[in-house]
């Protein structure tokens, strides 16, 4: 096998994306890598913007390179899917792997195919247990939902923290926070660090456990336990079930300080739990943080990338919030590459074995191919209807 595929050369590129700090691979995984007898060439500048610098690269066994190397090597790791310029450069036959979000990126998935790339879509592995320490989505997500707990505090008129000082008692902030996976979770504990007092509320009631191990409240809906999927995902609520959860916690989101909001479903639009009228009923100099403005917003109010003042409240639609931890959003991300990865190298060579169910699960293009399912029917639905 190794013959077939002589010493793997990977490349990381600086990402190109506005806003983008990070990068996929850090000193560490590069010296991994290394280990493992690839070639890894690492752009100029790549890990500047998270703190990584070219030196410490050069150190770990990379060779330094400039943007050449797109059109050269074998393989090559980004945070976030390549322009359709860069995915022209590739060398046809090439392995990439980053995230892709198929959906939205039809024309790149096209192009990736038409250039025979190889592309592992890291949002796509699946989530099983064997694939945790691959799983850039939760590693990301915990980034955010910690992130999101300190963008409220500071946006807030108000302290978190019950204090009692000579001057008189400060209150503790409320939180509330909706959806309790990966994100929210973390949001969950991040608030209570910083002494919090936080309910949260979910569609599955498995979260239940989980948040009040976490010291947190969590608000029960009835019928919450019908909206677990098999893989542990939400379901989409119904709209009656959406009006018993607004009903339920209208009261608390009127009398939160940071109200977080979370909650996603898979392949669809997010669903509306912060309707302008809550925006309308909350104290003035409160926070909402909506995590999930990228796909159409939890909040009715929230405006991706901005940060606006509606009826008082602060709305916080800050896109992309892992680029603002970037140290150690690129050092989860890279561990995850490298998980992904390492099984797969040999002797130098990095040789993909597309019957592995995380490789096959993730694999978008291959062969000049489109080879996951869903997005195919996206592409071409009366081709996969026949
Ligand atoms: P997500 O980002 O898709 O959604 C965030 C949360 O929003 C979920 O908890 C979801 O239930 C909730 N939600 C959806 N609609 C809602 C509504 N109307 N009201 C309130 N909440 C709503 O989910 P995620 O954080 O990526 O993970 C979801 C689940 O997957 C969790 O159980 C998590 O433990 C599990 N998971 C498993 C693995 C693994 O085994 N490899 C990895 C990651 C996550």
């Amino acid at each position: 096998m190794a013959q077939e595929h002589p010493m793997t050369t990977l490349f990381i590129p600086t990402e190109s994306r506005a806003g983008e700090t990070r990068v996929a691979a850090t000193p560490e995984t590069v010296a991994r890598f290394v280990r493992q007898g690839l070639e890894v060439l690492v752009e100029r500048g790549a890990g500047t913007a998270a703190s990584y610098m070219d030196s410490a690269y050069e150190e770990a066994g990379a060779t330094l390179c400039g943007p050449d190397s797109w059109g050269t090597s074998d393989a090559i790791a980004k945070v976030q899917p390549p322009t359709l310029e860069e995915a022209g450069r590739l060398k046809r036959g090439c392995i990439l792997v980053s995230m892709v979000t198929p959906s939205a990126q039809l024309e790149l998935v096209d192009a990736l195919k038409e250039g025979d790339i190889t592309c592992l879509a890291l949002d796509l592995i699946p989530r099983i247990t064997r694939a945790q320490s691959m799983d850039v989505l939760s590693s990301q997500a915990t980034i955010s939902g910690y992130k999101a707990v300190l963008l409220a505090a500071t946006h807030l008129s108000k302290l978190c923290p019950l204090l009692m000082t000579a001057a008189g008692t400060v209150k503790p902030a409320k939180v509330v926070v909706f959806g309790a996976g990966v994100a929210g979770l973390q949001a969950i504990a991040t608030a209570r660090r910083l002494g919090c007092v936080v309910e949260a509320t979910d569609v599955r009631l498995a979260a239940k456990e989980q948040v009040e191990s976490l010291g947190a409240k969590f608000i029960v809906v009835e019928g919450a336990e019908d909206l677990e999927d098999e893989k542990g995902y939400a379901k989409e609520a119904s709209a009656e079930f959406l009006e018993r959860q607004r009903e339920e916690v209208a009261r608390r989101v009127a009398e939160a300080h940071i109200v977080i909001t979370t909650a996603q479903i898979p392949g669809r639009t997010a669903p509306v739990l912060v309707p302008d009228e809550m925006v309308e009923s909350m104290q003035e100099g409160s926070v909402i943080v909506d995590l999930a403005v990228e796909s159409g917003g939890n909040c009715t109010l929230s405006k991706p990338g901005e940060i606006v003042k509606e009826h008082g409240v602060t709305i916080v639609g800050t896109t992309n919030l892992p680029a603002t931890v970037p140290a150690d959003a690129s050092g989860l991300f890279s561990k995850n590459v490298l998980a992904l990865l390492k099984p797969f190298i040999a002797e130098g060579a990095l040789v993909l074995d597309f019957e592995d169910e995380v490789i096959a699960g993730c694999a978008l293009t291959h062969g000049g191919a489109i080879t996951h399912d869903r997005t195919a029917a996206l592409l071409s639905p009366d081709e996969v209807k026949a």
